[in-house]
């Protein structure tokens, strides 16, 4: 049995001074992969430092127009709340698809987003992993490499898919990451928070040294926009996804005004598809439209053995959820 100190702490100070000076020290927060992956001894952490009881669970307006959600928002809490509903649809749908309820009523905002890949041969704890033990190789490239295998963002290092939903809903609304260390306070944009795998795939996010998560900033909503988040997996709840989109469209009429995409299942980090939605703009909101943003979100899609069909079971995701998120936004819903 290994053994690791527990220290609960009341607040953000309390919490980074308690990680400071251990390396293998490890927030605590819903740990339900935290926890997880110590019984897998996939991670071992001499020190965990308990986050549940700081003062940050809360949700409340931004000063950009958007909302401030606290670290230790629940996933459920999050899902049901009243202006997420109303002006982010879109991370309402993408929580409620993930997991089951019991682990969304523990799972936390920032555990969420420093969630850990769900590829089993890194979880196994003994297949060659370049994420778990640098420099072993990814036993996924020649392996068994289908449900949690991406397609876009991979390198000959790692293949391991991003695995959450609510990430790839903040991707495409927009937000920024807040951290806090003895030093201060920093801001990082959410689509620099993620990194690809590249050479380094044990390097998963911009996080440094002792920096907890304090808050989420998501930027404000898009006006008159509708939203939805599609997720296409083997089978209806409690999976992780094949290919999912998270689409957001506002319109001029029946032309598109403005088009946010962003893909899960597929790439290695939360997926943002810029140029297929700049190639939305001023177009009809058709088929025709939608296919053709989707054909140029997954143009550069690499397949491996078992994931080939991720390409068109993706662009149909993003067909799909373009075309109801354009209803939406015709209806004012
Ligand atoms: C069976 C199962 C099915 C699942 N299905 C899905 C799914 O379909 N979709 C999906 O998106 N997710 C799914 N998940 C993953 C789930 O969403 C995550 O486990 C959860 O969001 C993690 O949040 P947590 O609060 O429990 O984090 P913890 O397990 O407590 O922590 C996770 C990581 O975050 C770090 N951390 C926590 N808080 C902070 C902080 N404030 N600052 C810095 N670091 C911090 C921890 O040190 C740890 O490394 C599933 C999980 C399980 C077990």
């Amino acid at each position: 049995m290994r053994q690791f100190e527990y220290k609960r702490a009341e607040d953000a100070r309390a919490a980074v001074a308690a990680h400071a000076g251990n390396d293998a020290a490890a927030y605590l927060a819903g740990g339900t992969t935290l926890i997880d992956l110590v019984k897998l001894d996939v991670m071992q952490p001499e020190r965990l430092v308990d986050v549940n009881r700081l003062a940050l669970d809360a949700i409340e307006p931004a000063d950009n127009g958007g909302l401030r959600i606290g670290a230790t928002v629940r996933n459920t809490a999050l899902a049901h709340d009243k202006r997420v509903r109303r002006d982010y649809r879109v991370l309402s749908e993408a929580l409620l698809q993930g997991a089951s309820r019991q682990l969304r009523n523990r799972a936390t905002t920032a555990g969420n987003v420093m969630q850990r890949v769900r590829c089993s041969y890194f979880r196994d704890g003994i297949s060659p992993c370049n994420k778990r033990e640098p420099g072993t190789g990814c036993s996924a490239i020649e392996g068994r490499n289908r449900e949690v295998f991406a397609v876009l963002g991979t390198s000959e290092h790692c293949i391991a898919v991003h695995p959450s939903d609510m990430c790839v809903a903040m991707a495409a609304i927009g937000a920024t990451v807040r951290v806090e260390d003895a030093e201060g306070s920093r801001e990082i944009d959410f689509a620099d928070f993620h990194k690809l795998p590249g050479d380094t795939p044990h390097i998963e996010h911009e996080l440094a040294g002792d920096e907890l998560i304090t808050h989420v900033t998501l930027d404000a909503p898009v006006a008159d926009a509708g939203s939805t988040y599609i997720k296409l997996r083997d089978r209806s709840s409690y999976q992780f996804a094949l290919a999912s989109c998270a689409a957001i469209v506002s319109l001029d009429g029946d032309r598109i005004r403005e088009a946010r995409i962003a893909l899960g299942g597929v790439g290695t980090k939360p997926w943002r598809c810029l140029d297929a939605e700049q190639a939305l703009v001023g177009q009809p909101a058709v088929d025709e439209t939608f296919e053709a943003a989707a054909a140029a979100a997954m143009r550069d899609a690499t397949p491996y053995k078992h994931n080939a069909f991720k390409i068109p079971l993706a662009r149909k995701a993003i067909v799909c959820a373009l075309r109801d998120a354009a209803a939406r936004a015709g209806n004012g819903a």
